[in-house]
């Protein structure tokens, strides 16, 4: 078997695709199944390790013959098919760097993402080409080579064609990953100016694989079925990349969420960790306990939930439903690995985030006005959660950003823009985001892409975007909206104004409801103050957001 080990030119290989293929199958475990793909009829495709790296080394001739290697920026923008896993592992054998996009999202924010992260190569399909690149294509002058996994459009490949043009070729010889080389890339929202894109190294597989081990039980051999779509690095990190490295076998469900589907899937693939998020979880609780019960769900050993806020009454419906307490995680794109997490080291404490995992340290500070922090030691006094580095996942900077990844550190504490407090147990405790960016079904969605797209529509003067409490998605995004001069707030220019968000933005990002007013409240540099719109819409004092906390005291 000479897959990967061949393909690397000198030095030890520290890439993810050695740590992820080469590994397993020079311990004979070519044979087993690493992946399980279900299609939206349910119908299974098992990849074994064998087939996955042999079908990556294709890709990744593919990609040598295109001429993209070592810091290229390869895209996929495709649904949680095989060509989007093997597109990834194709990407760290060729050392170029990797980012996949939610296939949801609209032309907008896929063109700033593709021209912030130096595209040259993306993975699509015919229909996602047609709907969402061709019209932008011409403002992409890097992206050379587009591959479509299906059909035809003007100025694209066929990637089986593709695929087929390097049949036999010998395996592409790529330059040895060292545990920095950046492997990569997954855009993140700020509270203004554009995405950034957190740069993420081979290195963090590591890390990635030892909090799954330690968190979510991954192990040889292990089911694991973590839900998130690769458009979030959740997807990546734990969907991915964790399973490969440590050896489980990941069920990957191409189909999108349905209550009775997701029993279905646990049932059928002896799913024994299970990895997702609150909304789904909330969805999932308005089936009661009755209808898990209807399922052999009897497989499952540990349930996980990430991205927001893990209400204490899902947690108590866990109990009831699965017989297990669902373990509450804390990371962020930013951090690149689980840094935090409840039930690892003790029983699940609802409410609570639990413990930062061994190696971590974690504090509660406040921000001085010299620039510097300090920490804040009394129990239950709420701060920002910030993070001393470096730790292992750590991400290594913002894409050609060096002035905000300083603004993300102040000294060697990383500040993570969450509020939290510690219990009297030292727990840390989720409060809420010190700044404006909204979490909604377990998007992180920067108020400032979305106003832009508002912004482009004639009739607006200014937009403010805000996340407004909702009891099933965690936060709906709402729009404000002064409009200019001569254009009147009418049910049917408020239509017109959401269904071009939804055409530019995607259905994820797009405001569900707009309200019309005739001015922001602004700061004196004239700064537009969402706290202000938000604690306006819910009735609260101005600048009293804690009332909003989810957790429950302790
Ligand atoms: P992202 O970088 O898109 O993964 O979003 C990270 C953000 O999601 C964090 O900064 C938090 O605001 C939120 N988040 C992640 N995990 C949790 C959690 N367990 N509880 C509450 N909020 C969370």
């Amino acid at each position: 078997m000479t897959v990967g080990q061949l393909a690397i030119a000198n030095g030890d290989d520290a890439s993810i695709s050695a740590l992820a293929l080469d590994r397993w199958l020079a311990a004979g475990a070519g044979e087993r199944v690493a992946l399980t793909f279900v299609g939206p009829d349910l119908r299974t495709d098992p990849w074994t390790w064998h087939r996955l790296a042999a079908e990556a080394e294709r890709f990744a001739s593919m990609f040598a013959a295109a001429g993209i290697g070592k810091g290229d920026g390869i895209f996929t923008l495709l649904g949680r098919v095989p060509a989007l896993y093997l597109t990834a592992l194709a990407a760290w054998r060729r050392r170029a760097v990797f980012s996949s996009l939610f296939a949801s999202f609209g032309p907008q924010p896929i063109a700033t993402r593709l021209h912030r992260g130096h595209a040259c190569a993306l993975v699509t399909t015919a229909d996602l080409y047609r709907r969402k690149i061709a019209a932008i294509r011409d403002s992409l002058p890097a992206l050379r080579d587009v591959f479509l996994i299906d059909g035809e459009a003007a100025g694209c490949q066929s990637l089986a064609s593709a695929l087929a043009a390097v049949e036999g070729a010998p395996p592409a010889v790529a330059a040895a990953a060292d545990a920095e080389t950046p492997a990569f890339v997954h855009f993140t929202s700020g509270t203004t100016g554009a995405p950034k894109g957190a740069v993420h190294v081979h290195g963090a597989a590591t890390a990635m694989a030892e909090s799954a081990r330690l968190v979510l039980g991954y192990a040889p051999a292990a089911k694991v079925w973590c839900t998130a779509d690769p458009g979030w690095i959740t997807g990546v990190a734990y969907g991915l990349i964790a399973p490969l490295v440590t050896g489980a076998s990941a069920i990957i469900d191409e189909g999108d969420f349905e209550i009775g589907r997701w029993y279905q899937l646990i049932a059928r693939h002896r799913v024994e960790s299970w990895y997702t998020s609150p909304t789904a979880l909330r969805m999932l609780m308005r089936g009661g306990v009755e209808l898990p019960r209807q399922y052999d769900l009897s497989s499952l050993r540990i349930v996980a939930s990430v991205g927001e806020p893990l209400n204490p009454e899902v947690v108590r419906w866990g109990e009831a439903a699965f017989g297990l307490s669902i373990r509450d995680t804390w990371w962020q794109t930013e951090t690149g690995s689980i840094l935090i997490a409840n039930g690892w080291n003790e029983t699940v404490v609802p409410g609570a985030l639990g413990y930062p995992l061994p190696g971590i340290d974690a504090a509660i500070v406040e921000r001085l006005p010299s620039g510097a922090v300090a920490e804040i030691v009394a129990p239950t006094d709420i701060g920002e959660l910030a993070i001393r580095r470096p730790w292992p996942g750590m991400f290594r900077g913002f894409l050609d950003d060096p002035e905000r990844t300083a603004q993300a550190f102040a000294g060697d504490w990383y500040l993570t823009g969450d509020l939290a407090r510690r219990d009297a147990a030292g727990r840390f405790r989720f409060v809420g985001r010190a700044d404006d960016i909204i979490s909604s079904a377990g998007h992180r969605i920067g108020p400032f892409e979305v106003e832009s797209a508002l912004m482009e529509h004639p009739s607006v003067a200014e937009a403010g975007v805000v996340g407004v409490p909702d009891p099933l998605i965690g936060e709906r995004v709402k729009a404000f909206v002064v409009l200019k001069p001569g254009y009147e707030g009418t049910p049917e220019l408020e239509r017109g104004l959401l269904a071009l968000a939804r055409r530019r933005l995607g259905p994820t990002l797009a405001p569900r409801e707009i309200t019309f007013m005739p001015a922001l409240p602004k700061t004196r540099s004239g700064k537009i103050l969402r706290r202000v719109l938000k604690c306006r819409e819910l009735g609260l004092p101005e600048g009293d957001l804690s009332t909003l906390e989810t957790a429950e005291p302790g």
